[in-house]
């Protein structure tokens, strides 16, 4: 899920808005939510793999190519800018064809992207050596912030590898000979390696409908096109794996039974199952302990858990090598907070709010009006912890000595307005969901100014006290005078 760079840097990834005021555009890959908007919201230059970019003109036809422009894997680049040039080096990040994430290396410091990724340590041996610990050493030179893909950070069970789910998946149906068709719900782009490796295990092509999957069957088309077929007879069907899915597989497996035909195998490589508690039952949900073998639920499907995403340990194993300054997860859906490398090291360390790290809070302001939104934020921010072991003692007093108490002690109306300015700066930091948080000025709390206390948080960090921005009436004033001075 993308989220907004901050306003102190001068590229975009993944984001696609009409108020986008970067200079430089970069698109880790060509999932969908990775790109919605590009058509009406494109700007040049947009960076990427070239089969990132043949993908995504394939799927916007309208786009120019001429907006692209092709970076290569493991191959660093400088981009000139106004606010000084820096370095861009793309890496696989074992996701889906094509996809990538960016190392940047600027005035800004040293950031890393992941874009969406399966972070295995193998995909980090690609990046430069100084930025990966080895056997317990942290890294020559730490990265100052990774913007990471959480999607599954919540996810505690260890998953397989892709390639060991594939395994799986091949097992699962030599385990089911009988079964005349098999169903693979493997309509994703990333999920085409399960189809090739089926294809040459098995040495059938797959069926793929291209009325119904007239896009996958384009992608397909385009990457392995070897194991494309347009012959229903086949045995191996490509099967939608997300609309009414249950409810087509049922309906598939009465089907077999009323023409007392041996039933087909419904198989379905992915993590959503395994990561979705709600709607199954404890037998179902102790069935999904199972990782190293296919699993069959209650209406007849077959599951695997193939994953494209890192679980919860492989981003904290990935983070230990990595030791980054600052993590920013890009899923809203798991904030970094929760990462127990974030929590340890993030907050504590002297580092972390260095001088790059000062220059991205320089950055659109960014806020909730959900009170229970806030008070996560505050209790999950490693900026404000940080912040506030860095206070004064006696302005610490005035706010909390940990952030699990920030629940009790904001019952009060200034405590809430005071803490929601610190928070207003913090939030930025972290960048959470973008989609639900709405844009503020600095004094979204009012006109009233920053409070004594933040203006001491500031000074007590020799950082300089950010000017308010002015209010919307000042504004149109201000225009109003100058109109007048105009016309008389
Ligand atoms: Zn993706």
């Amino acid at each position: 899920m993308p989220i907004e760079m901050p306003k102190g840097l001068p590229f975009s990834v993944d984001t696609w808005t009409p108020s986008s005021s970067k200079r430089h555009h970069f698109l880790t890959h060509a999932h969908k939510d990775h790109s919605s908007s590009i058509a009406s919201h494109s700007f040049f230059p947009i960076y990427s793999t070239r089969l990132t970019k043949t993908l995504i003109l394939q799927q916007y036809p309208q786009l120019d190519a001429s907006l692209f422009l092709d970076v290569e894997v493991g191959q660093s680049f400088i981009v000139d800018d106004p606010a000084g040039a820096f370095t861009v080096t793309a890496f696989d990040a074992n996701h889906c064809p094509g996809a990538v994430m960016f190392l940047f290396e600027g005035k800004f410091g040293n950031i890393l992207h992941t874009g969406d990724c399966r972070l295995t340590p193998e995909c980090l041996l690609n990046l430069p050596d100084k930025y990966v610990g080895r056997k317990g050493k942290e890294p020559r030179c730490p990265l100052d912030c990774v913007f990471l893909d959480c999607t599954f950070g919540n996810f505690s069970q260890e998953m397989p590898s892709k390639h060991s789910a594939i395994q799986q998946v091949i097992n699962c149906i030599w385990k089911h000979p009988d079964a005349p068709t098999v169903y693979l719900t493997c309509n994703m782009l990333g999920q085409e390696e399960i189809l090739v490796n089926v294809s040459q295990t098995f040495g059938a092509k797959i069926y793929v409908d291209k009325a119904k999957y007239a896009e996958f069957f384009t992608n397909l088309a385009l990457i392995v096109p070897e194991i494309l077929c347009e012959d229903p007879a086949s045995r191996f069907h490509l099967f939608d794996g997300s609309r009414r899915l249950y409810e087509r597989a049922e309906a598939k497996l009465m089907e077999a039974k009323a023409t007392l035909q041996s039933e087909p195998l419904i198989v379905r490589p992915s993590a959503q199952w395994y990561a979705c508690e709600e709607k199954f039952s404890d037998v179902e949900n102790t069935r999904k302990k199972r990782m190293d073998e296919a699993v069959k639920d209650q209406f007849g499907v077959w599951h695997v858990c193939y994953s494209m995403h890192s679980s919860k340990e492989e981003l904290e194993l990935a983070l230990q090598l990595l030791a980054p300054r600052w993590v920013v997860s890009t899923t809203p859906s798991c904030r970094a907070m929760e990462l127990d490398y974030v929590k340890k090291h993030c907050f504590n360390s002297k580092g972390a709010l260095n001088k790059s790290m000062w220059k991205l809070l320089d950055m659109t302001l960014e806020t909730s009006d959900e009170f229970g939104t806030l008070v996560k934020s505050v209790s999950c921010n490693p900026v404000l912890e940080e912040t506030l072991q860095s206070f004064s003692s006696d302005a610490r007093q005035e706010f909390f000595k940990d952030p699990e108490d920030a629940e009790v002690k904001l019952s009060s109306p200034e405590r809430k307005n005071e803490l929601h300015q610190v928070e207003t700066y913090q939030q930025s930091e972290v960048l959470e969901d973008t989609r639900v948080h709405k844009s503020a000025s600095y004094l979204n709390n009012g006109s009233s100014g920053l409070s004594a206390s933040v203006r001491k948080l500031y000074r007590s960090m020799n950082v300089p006290v950010p000017k308010p921005l002015p209010s919307l009436v000042d504004l149109m004033n201000s225009h109003k005078r100058t109109k007048r001075g105009i016309n008389y």
